[in-house]
């Protein structure tokens, strides 16, 4: 699924980006170039704005309006709206930052990229192609898991009321 978040969107891009969707984002554009940018893609715009969602309702640019408050909330209402499951796979996951694919990367070609702790203790490693960030599922991983669970039981229990 390709997406393109408004500038209130920085967070959940960045969720969503580890989820394997693409998601164009800058804090810079403008409204217009939202709409211009979703348009000419065929990306779904993002937003927690109700005036832009309905203007691109209007020009016939798929959109959504984001409701949930904290992050589990509104990755629950986009999987369950977009069908894609609330699982990290970093096989297809994304850069969070600039939206490139991340590559699984031979340890020994990071020695003096990483600190040497976290060298020492993790022996999987994902480089952007682009950017070049490097990520490993370090300490913050239970976070993580934590968020989508939660996120998984919200979709889980809007189910029921259908
Ligand atoms: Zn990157």
């Amino acid at each position: 699924m390709k997406f393109i978040a408004d500038g209130m969107l920085g967070k959940l891009t960045r969720w969503l980006r580890m989820l394997g969707q693409d998601v164009m984002y800058s804090n810079q554009f403008d409204d217009a170039e939202l709409l211009a940018m979703a348009e000419k893609e065929h990306r779904i715009l993002l937003t927690r704005d109700s005036e832009l969602y309905q203007r691109a309702t209007a020009k016939g640019v798929g959109a959504f309006y984001v409701e949930g408050r904290t992050e589990s909330e509104k990755l629950a209402e986009l999987a369950e709206r977009f069908d894609f499951p609330l699982t990290i796979d970093l096989e297809r996951s994304r850069c969070p930052k600039c939206n490139a694919k991340i590559r699984l990367t031979p340890k020994e070609t990071l020695a003096d990229k990483v600190e040497k702790n976290t060298f020492i203790y993790y022996n999987e490693f994902w480089k952007c192609s682009k950017c070049g960030h490097i990520y490993w599922q370090g300490a913050h991983w239970e976070g993580i898991r934590a968020t989508l669970e939660e996120a998984k039981k919200i979709k889980g229990s809007q189910l029921n009321f259908i």
